[in-house]
Order: C-alpha cells, then sequence, then structure tokens
C-alpha cells in the first residue's frame, strides 16, 4: 500500500538499563502502522550526544520519517533539544505561544516560575511547533531534504497527546493524499485460525486497497480494516459494506462492530437496557472492578464490587453460607454461585457476577490445583458458571482471570452460551 520507511530513536539512559520499559515506541509504532507506515526500526539510545547524533544519522540514512522522544526537559541530562538544534544548524529563540502556556502552567500548580523555566520555552528556530497542552516541553518538526524528524518528550501522556493532536494529522497530510479509514471487528472466544477459515473466501476478495489486520489478545481476536482511497465518502460505503460481511459471517462471536475493549462493551449493554451490576471478586482484588470504572459514567450501570478477599467477608457481606466453603471449599462452584447472587443482593444490582480462585501456591492449595478459578455470573432467573484452570505465573493469571470474566460477562448478557 504504501512505501514510506520510519524509525523510532527513544532516547534515556534509563531505557538502556531497563529501569524503564520503552512503552512510547511500541505505542508509535502501532499508531504508525495504522496509517501504513513501515516502521524499519525501533532504537533506544543512552543520553550520550555521539551516539544520538550516530543514531539520528543511520536512521535518515533509510527513513523519510524520524520520531524521537526523551530528553526535551529542562534538566542537564536532557540534551535532545540543543543537539537538534545544532544537527539542523538553527537559534534557540523563545516562542510567545510555549512561554505564555508554560507560565501559566506554573501559575496553575502555584510555583514560582524562574529564569531556568525560560529554557522550556526555547526552540530551535528551524523547526515548528507541536504544542504541548499537557506539559511545558514542546514537541518539535524538522524538515530536511524532504525528511521529516519529529523530536516529542518522553514522558508517555505527554508525548500521545502530542501525537494524537498535533503530529499524527501533520504526518498523514504531509505524507499521504488519500484517505485512510479504518473498521473494527472485536470478536471473542474463538482463536485466529477458526475466524481466518471461516471468513476465507470474503477475505481473498477485498480489493488491493482495503486490507485486514488479525490483532489477537487474551481470549479475544480484533480484525481491523483499512482502507485507502481518494475519496473519502465512497472509501467508507466500501468499508462499511466489507465490515458487514465480515461481522455477518462471524456472526455470534463478534463483540462489537466498533474499537472499543470489551469492558466498554458490557457497560453499552448495561447502560442500553437501564440494567446494573454487581461485583463479588475474591482472587481478582478489585481487578475486573478497576477495568468497568475506567470509563466515565460507570455509575450509571455499575453498583460497585465487594472485594470478598477473606472466607469471613464471603459469608458475612455476601452471604455465602459457611457449610457451602466447608463442604465444597472456597474456591468452587457453590462458592462463585452464592458470591454473584450475594453480589444481586447485597448491591441491589440486577446482574451479579463472583470470582473466586487459587492464583498461586500459598493459598487453599489442598482442595483445588493452582492456577483453579470458578466464576458465576447470574441475574435474578438464571446463573452460569464456569472454571477455569490457568497455568502462569500469578500476574498473568490475575489478568488471564480478569480478561475471561469480562467476557463470560459479556457472553451471559448476550445470551450466548
Ligand atoms: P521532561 O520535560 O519531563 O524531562 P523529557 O522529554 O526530558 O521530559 P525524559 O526526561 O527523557 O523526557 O523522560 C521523562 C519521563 O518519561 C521519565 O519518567 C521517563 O522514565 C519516561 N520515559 C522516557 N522515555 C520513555 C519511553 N520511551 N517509554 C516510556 N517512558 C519513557
Ligand atoms: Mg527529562
Amino acid at each position: 500500500m504504501s512505501n514510506i520507511a520510519a524509525a523510532i530513536i527513544t532516547i534515556g539512559d534509563e531505557l538502556l538499563i531497563g529501569q524503564v520499559i520503552d512503552t512510547n515506541s511500541a505505542w508509535i509504532a502501532k499508531e504508525l502502522n495504522k496509517m501504513g507506515i513501515d516502521v524499519l526500526r525501533r532504537v533506544a539510545v543512552g543520553d550520550n550526544k555521539e551516539a544520538i547524533l550516530q543514531t539520528l544519522d543511520a536512521e535518515l540514512g533509510t527513513a523519510s520519517l524520524v520520531i524521537i522522544t526523551g530528553g526535551l526537559g529542562p534538566t542537564a541530562d536532557d540534551i535532545t533539544k540543543p543537539l537538534l538544534n545544532e544537527y539542523f544548524g538553527g537559534n534557540m529563540v523563545v516562542n510567545e505561544r510555549v512561554l505564555e502556556h508554560v507560565k501559566s502552567l506554573f501559575a496553575k500548580r502555584n510555583r514560582p516560575f524562574v529564569e531556568r523555566n525560560m529554557k522550556q520555552a526555547e526552540v530551535p528556530d528551524t523547526c515548528s511547533i507541536l504544542f504541548n497542552k499537557m506539559g511545558t516541553a514542546p514537541g518539535m518538526w524538522f524538515e530536511k531534504n524532504g525528511k521529516v524528524v519529529i523530536a516529542l518528550p518522553g514522558v508517555p501522556f505527554e508525548m500521545v497527546s502530542i501525537m494524537e493532536d498535533e503530529a499524527l494529522p501533520r504526518i498523514k497530510q504531509q505524507f499521504f493524499s488519500d484517505a485512510i479509514i479504518h473498521r473494527s471487528i472485536i470478536t471473542a472466544g474463538e482463536g485466529e485460525s477458526f475466524i481466518a477459515d471461516k471468513i476465507q473466501d470474503i477475505e481473498e476478495a477485498l480489493p488491493a486497497h482495503i486490507k485486514l489486520a488479525y490483532l489477537p489478545g487474551a481470549g479475544m481476536v480484533r480484525l481491523r480494516l483499512t482502507g485507502r482511497g481518494a475519496d473519502a465518502v465512497a472509501l467508507e460505503n466500501e468499508l462499511n459494506q466489507w465490515q458487514s460481511l465480515f461481522a455477518d459471517r462471524l456472526g455470534k462471536i463478534v463483540v462489537a462492530t466498533e474499537d472499543i475493549p470489551i469492558e466498554a462493551a458490557v457497560k453499552k449493554w448495561f447502560i442500553k437496557n437501564q440494567l446494573t451490576l454487581g461485583l463479588a471478586e475474591s482472587c481478582t482484588g478489585g481487578y475486573i472492578s478497576h477495568l468497568i470504572t475506567q470509563f466515565p459514567g460507570a455509575s450509571n450501570f455499575f453498583k460497585g464490587c465487594i472485594v470478598c478477599y477473606h472466607p469471613d467477608v464471603k459469608e458475612q457481606i455476601l452471604g455465602v453460607h459457611h457449610t457451602t466453603i466447608e463442604k465444597f471449599g472456597v474456591v468452587s462452584e457453590e462458592t462463585a454461585t452464592e458470591m454473584a447472587r450475594g453480589a444481586i443482593s447485597a448491591l441491589k444490582a440486577d446482574y451479579g457476577f463472583g470470582i473466586t480462585g487459587l492464583l498461586s501456591t500459598g493459598g487453599e492449595s489442598d482442595r483445588v490445583p493452582v492456577g483453579t478459578v470458578w466464576m458465576a455470573v447470574a441475574n435474578e432467573q438464571k446463573v452460569k458458571t464456569k472454571v477455569f484452570h490457568f497455568t502462569y505465573d500469578r500476574l498473568r493469571n490475575k489478568e488471564m482471570a480478569m480478561s475471561m470474566a469480562l467476557l463470560m460477562i459479556w457472553r451471559f448478557i448476550n445470551g450466548i452460551e
């Protein structure tokens, strides 16, 4: 589709010693990939002038777009800005808009604005500014011989905000005359190969300007259609038709036809049906609730969660019978069921979900094998239970349990067995 090549350079000693994991370049790569830009290399370099210059030269040799993150701050170890100023042969000048912004940020935070902070508003006169509404260090856009170099702050949320608001739209404008449109289909419960088999003939019939990507996650696969064309309206119609074709064929495993996580699909269903949900989380310790409350307006359907780690709490607050725990164990189908029902009554919710499991050794390991997790989801009329046997370490088991829980809730509300 395209042969625009990009490279990403992340700067900072902390990246080289493993103190900070470079999430910036992964995020940027994903965004560029969505646009159809090939990322040739992702390089991490220390706070070292020669090393940075060498890397920049090398990458500009093959890539027409180089994105750099890190080292834009006002401290001595932040050398990216003066280095780029030198590289592009300019002078440092105070940018009035940035200065105003930096001053207002200091005022908002009740911090005195000292001379040193002036430096944050200084930028090379050879670049244009990518405004940073989240922080003080602006992003910078340089051009040389038709190639673009973008420098962004290392702080991930500042980098993301500048990319989304300023850099990505401009990259699109600079490198593509065509419109690029995406459509997603989120599926759950079946693997990639099952899906590929099922949609093979449709996939093969796709025209060259529409590509299909499989993006698998825990228990789910996201399908992304990317189309490119001169006429945005026509392209949109075309993509909608292909999306329906795929979604119809995949039928019940389709969770959503927009790019939303499963917790958002769950929220949407509850809001639409004006029903409420309550959770009783043992082994996940509130993790599922955390995900559900990521979006504003969760209180419109989410009643709350009882983190019932100790058996006493399961009994006293959720009304799980002492005899149930004694007879079947704390990690059992019966306990999970009573937890789900207990969540309904204790939280006055329409739907209840209970989860209890043994994620690693050191718990009630004599009754169930490590990795056993029982889940139950219920409403007034019915209950559905499921057991999982996870085989990873504690944290990964917890993440798997969380994903499967959301999926189970989603399937239950949508009447999928
Ligand atoms: P500041 O103005 O805050 O100093 P900066 O552009 O100088 O921003 P750095 O000092 O390099 O950025 O990094 C700021 C913060 O962002 C640090 O906490 C660092 O650990 C984190 N960070 C830097 N680079 C990355 C990266 N590639 N991935 C994830 N986090 C990063
Ligand atoms: Mg810094």
